[in-house]
């Protein structure tokens, strides 16, 4: 057999979606900026961003739900830009859960199909099918209106695959549930994606989530995917100061290039040098950001006893101090900005006042450039 043939991404796996310099105009304005996007098939994708950036714009173009101004879409090497959405082959889930409320459970995940001129035994077991995926067979005769929030979206889910869409995509589908709701349904979706093979386009302001279901994520901002990658290598090497904060807290420290070796970029911020391993390569004398997360951070009361491993980075004062569940989380400030450290919530808390040294893990602090 040919190595090809055992790929798996070659073998059952559908659904590979490619945008190519994707335009849109809404009456005049700009929402979209010459986007690219490649997903491949059976993976789980999610587009991260804040309220308006552009998330389901894209994402109704790829269901080929709005008109756009220039650029292409394709799924599984063909061209659907001007395919209607029911020749597209794709499942959509959105925040608001649209199941029809005079039919029930059962009847609501029949529906595609029986649109479809699915019949008989095969309607039934493929819906039986369904309601084991999405673990409602004991629902199956109630009415949306006896289901919680939570089990209508799983309906809506189950609707969804039933016709073994080669592309899911999902809108924002926890977005009216609370917190303990939204990840636990958010792992079922993860299983059901995983266990169908379905390709999944997810759309959400959350980051939670994002890490949570994606195998990689695409941030937007204003009309751009301004950065894509999995969970964690984004979260840790973010490119920009937007995606940084975006994707959680973060220390901004004002800084200056000083030197490259071989170990990362040497960066002078007020009297220390730290070294950077992550960003954009920028020439002696560049003015930049040296960005480090608030739990790559330690505090000692001086120079002399930062841990060993951590390099200085900045001379503070402690201005708040608060216990926080699993962290205490202290904010310090000094000329130049404020800063953002978790502590271990079994250490003291430490007084409002009191001078400190921050120091940041060593090859943890990125580098970013001015924007
Ligand atoms: P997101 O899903 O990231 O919150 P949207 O894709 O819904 O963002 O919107 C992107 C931008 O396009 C926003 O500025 C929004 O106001 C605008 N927009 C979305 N739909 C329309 C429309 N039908 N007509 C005009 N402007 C729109
Ligand atoms: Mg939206």
């Amino acid at each position: 057999m040919s190595p090809t043939l055992l790929n798996a991404a070659t073998v059952g796996k559908r659904g590979e979606v490619i945008v190519d310099g994707i335009t849109c105009d809404f009456s005049g304005t700009r929402v979209l900026h010459e986007t690219d996007l490649a997903v491949q098939a059976g993976e789980f994708f999610t587009l991260l961003g804040p309220s308006g950036s552009g998330k389901t714009t894209l994402l109704r173009i790829i269901a080929g739900l709005i008109d756009f101004t220039s650029g292409s879409v394709a799924i599984d090497g063909s061209d659907v830009t001007h395919l209607p959405t029911q020749q597209r082959d794709i499942g959509f889930v959105f925040q608001n859960y649209a199941l029809f409320p005079h039919l029930t459970v059962a009847q609501n995940i029949a529906f595609g199909l029986k649109i479809r001129k699915v019949r008989g035994t095969a309607l039934a077991k493929r819906v039986d099918e369904m309601l084991e995926l999405t673990e409602l067979g004991a629902l199956r005769d109630r009415h949306p209106s006896q289901l919680s929030g939570g089990q209508q979206q799983r309906v809506a889910l189950g609707r969804a695959l039933a016709q073994r869409p080669r592309v899911l995509l999902l809108d924002e589908p926890l977005g009216a549930l609370d917190r303990r709701l939204r990840q636990d349904l958010g792992s079922e979706i993860r299983r059901v994606q995983q266990e169908s093979e379905t390709t999944a386009i997810y759309v959400t302001h959350d980051q939670e989530e994002a890490y949570i279901l994606s195998d990689r994520m695409g941030v937007m901002e204003a009309g751009y995917i301004r950065q894509v990658g999995a969970p964690r290598d984004v979260y840790s090497a973010p490119n920009s100061d937007f995606v940084a904060n975006f994707l959680g807290e973060t220390n901004s420290f004002v800084a200056e290039v000083v030197g490259q070796s071989r170990s990362g970029t040497q960066v002078r911020t007020g009297e220390f040098v730290v070294t950077a391993t992550e960003g954009p390569t920028l020439g002696i004398g560049s003015a930049c950001t040296l960005s480090a997360r608030p739990e790559q951070i330690r505090l000692s009361p001086s120079v002399e006893t930062a841990p060993v491993g951590y390099e200085a980075v900045a001379r503070v004062t402690i201005t708040d101090a608060r216990f926080f569940g699993q962290t205490i989380r202290v904010r310090l400030a000094d000329e130049r900005g404020s800063y953002l450290v978790d502590l271990d919530s079994a250490e003291a808390i430490p007084e409002v006042g009191t001078p400190a040294v921050m120091s940041v893990r060593a090859r943890s602090a990125v580098l970013l450039p001015i924007p």
